[in-house]
């Protein structure tokens, strides 16, 4: 059979861009957590996968830390990743978690995360909710006036006091940020004018205060972006602790932390953050003694620790441009298919697995099993020429990928996991 290899692209092929990913390779082969991937593949006997590494997951930690004052908290805010092996993982690693459910609440209990250091943020809990997150003992981040009644209700029933910290939404945002999560109007947290209010309702309530969670903003390239958030949300938790009912023991100042993905971007100046930081923690000694600063922080930390494999079913020639067509596709990922609130969508670093060594190259688009011109992988892609029985492998997928993703549509089998 002639399969030609050289085929014209139908249109002008889109930036090529150097693999942004830290894992070795082994004769032709990615090695992914001291395992080269055809013998993971062959291990699993399956496809598509994620698997996650865990040596790189420790290493971003360690990282850090090396930068970070030594009393500032650092949190996993597990919706990135919810996989409850891989948040057992960081439970070891951090110092408490972020859950956004109840349903995340079970998996970061059986994880083990002491529920003095978890704490539950999200714009709709459920009453059911909110009383699982008491019996727990964790920390609530209030972020509507109707928690404040929910809650002195639960705790009138059941006896306990309810520890609480009120989200706050600051009236700037997290410039440059990839999504928006404070600033304006927005249904996160309660706006700082009403605060005040928020705060004597709560002294009403009787409900246990310890502080205030700031979020402006998440996937921020730019160190002065996150900097300058830090030091405008940890001023205004200054402001608000005058009228607080009780000494502020906890400021959390959110993430925005980001990662790039893209052609271009960068990875992130550390020391920046970390040199503001000490300033932050330095002060937050001085002026609010007994006040710990809390960082929490998703895709930052697991991100780059994951990939996304699948195997390439078919090999097709349109009209001059070739198209791979693999087992999986925006049904198990739907960020690289630029469907996860992307504006514009561009093409994740990826990588034909099983030919990292190959020179034959050509410009292919990867598409997925599914019926819609949105399950698009890789879009006019320089690429090793690949065949039916190949992988494809898109990196930077540890965050915000399997649960993120519509698994359902269309009816193809889920994606597995692993730890590796
Ligand atoms: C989503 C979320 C995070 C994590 O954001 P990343 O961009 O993944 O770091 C942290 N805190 C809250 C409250 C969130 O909603």
């Amino acid at each position: 059979m002639d399969i030609p290899v050289n085929a014209t692209p139908a249109k002008a092929a889109m930036p090529v861009h150097c693999a942004m990913n830290q894992f070795q390779v082994q004769d032709g082969d990615l090695v992914i957590g001291g395992e080269r991937l055809t013998q993971l593949v062959g291990r699993l006997g399956q496809t598509p996968f994620y698997a996650y590494d865990r040596s790189l997951m420790a290493q971003r930690v360690a990282e850090l830390r090396a930068v970070l004052p030594v009393g500032l908290k650092l949190h996993y805010a597990m919706k990135a990743n919810p996989l409850p092996q891989l948040v057992k993982f960081m439970v070891g690693l951090v110092d408490g978690i972020d859950i956004a459910s109840a349903g995340e609440l079970k998996v970061a209990m059986a994880a083990h995360a002491n529920p003095l250091e978890v704490s539950f943020a999200g714009p709709g809990k459920r009453e059911a909710e909110l009383l699982a997150a008491v019996n727990a003992g964790v920390l609530i981040n209030l972020e509507s006036f109707r928690e404040v009644t929910a809650l002195e209700a639960i705790c009138a029933s059941t006896g306990l006091t309810a520890r609480v910290a009120l989200r706050v939404n600051p009236d700037f945002e997290l410039k440059g940020s990839g999504m928006r999560m404070g600033g304006g109007a927005k249904p996160f947290g309660v706006d700082v004018e009403q605060i005040p209010q928020m705060l004597k309702a709560v002294a009403h309530a009787g409900l246990g205060f310890e502080g205030f969670h700031i979020f402006a903003g998440s996937q921020s390239l730019q160190a002065n972006a996150i900097c300058e958030a830090q030091q405008k949300s940890f001023e205004l938790a200054l402001q608000l602790s005058a009228l607080a009912p009780a000494p502020v023991r906890s400021i959390n100042l959110g993430g925005g932390l980001g990662v790039p993905y893209y052609p271009g971007e960068k990875r992130l100046e550390l020391a920046l953050i970390g040199e503001n930081l000490h300033l932050l923690a330095q002060r937050a000694e001085a002026e609010l003694p007994g006040a710990a600063l809390v960082l929490e922080l998703g895709r930052y930390l697991v991100a780059e620790a994951g990939v996304y494999v699948t195997r390439v079913l078919d090999r097709k020639l349109s009209r001059g441009q070739v198209f791979l067509v693999t087992d999986g596709g925006l049904n198990h990922h739907l960020s690289a298919s630029g469907n996860f609130g992307q504006v514009v969508r561009k093409n994740y670093p990826v990588a034909i697995g099983n030919r990292m060594d190959s020179r034959s190259k050509e410009i292919a688009s990867v598409v997925g099993p599914l019926c819609t011109p949105l399950d698009l992988l890789a879009d006019r892609m320089d690429l090793p020429v690949a065949q039916a029985g190949d992988l494809f492998v898109v990196f930077q997928s540890g965050a915000y990928g399997a649960s993120a993703s519509p698994q359902g549509f269309l009816g193809h089998p889920a994606c597995l996991e692993v730890l590796v």
